[in-house]
């Protein structure tokens, strides 16, 4: 019950995530953002195959891959209900459900707020999740489809979880949702870890994974101390120019 996982850039700045389940050698990519970025990491690897798409949600920047990955290696796509105004998806998954990836077993929960039926993966075995665009390094998910309240329940749901939970992120956003951060809160362990993630983007260096830990010491949106508060830091960070 161990994962490798596979991380690469594609498309603007979406991350493109290969997960393997080393046991039995199953393999899956979180979301499709891209199917030749997908493919040619896939190749790189030499995992060898494809089994499963899991997405997170209907998005096209997290589904438009699907059709294209089946008809190359016969994969399962298994999300939530919502993919299908978009994309091809065999297996309707939600909260509660569990998906099996070879002999790892990924925990689905709902986190409505970004789109309505988003969700995400989770191994409780091996402390790792694939987080889609519920939370960032440093920030959340704007509310497209959902409410503040469904977002802030659907991040102290994420908050619950283990500290040492590593948080697969699916865009690159760290280096403005730092100077937003940055913003609002002085403390010196939050400019050096701001310090950080801009030093790594200089770089061209990926800044996810995160942890939760992290992230509950940091992320202004998982510090927020109630509903108004989480609701008024989304909406200035709409507007935020930084
Ligand atoms: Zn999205
Ligand atoms: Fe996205």
């Amino acid at each position: 019950m161990t994962l490798d996982v596979r991380l690469f850039a594609c498309l603007n700045d979406n991350y493109g995530l290969l997960v393997r389940d080393v046991g039995s050698g199953a393999v899956a990519t979180i979301d499709s953002p891209d199917a030749e970025a997908i493919l040619a990491d896939l190749e790189r690897s030499g995992w060898g195959r494809l089994d499963h798409v899991l997405n997170t949600h209907w998005h096209p920047d997290h589904t438009q891959g699907n059709a294209r990955l089946q008809a190359e290696t016969g994969c399962v796509i298994t999300g939530p209900e919502e993919v299908r105004k978009a994309a091809p998806l065999d297996r309707v998954v939600a909260g509660g459900d569990t998906v099996a990836l070879g002999d790892t077993v990924l925990e689905v929960t709902d986190t409505p707020g970004h789109t309505l039926g988003h969700i995400v993966y989770r191994s409780v075995a091996d402390s790792q999740a694939f987080v889609g665009d519920v939370l960032f390094v440093l920030g959340c998910g704007r509310l497209f489809e959902g409410t503040p309240d469904q977002m802030w329940d659907s991040l102290q749901t994420l908050a619950a979880w283990p500290d040492e939970t590593v948080i697969w992120c699916a865009h690159e956003y760290s280096a403005s949702n730092a100077r937003f951060a940055l913003s609002l809160d002085d403390r010196p362990e939050l400019a050096a870890r701001a310090a950080t993630i801009f030093a790594a983007t200089e770089r061209r260096q990926s800044t996810v994974p995160t942890t939760l830990g992290q992230e509950k010491a940091f992320n202004p949106f998982l510090r927020a101390r109630d509903l108004a508060e989480f609701a008024a830091l989304r909406k200035a960070k709409d507007g935020f120019a930084g």
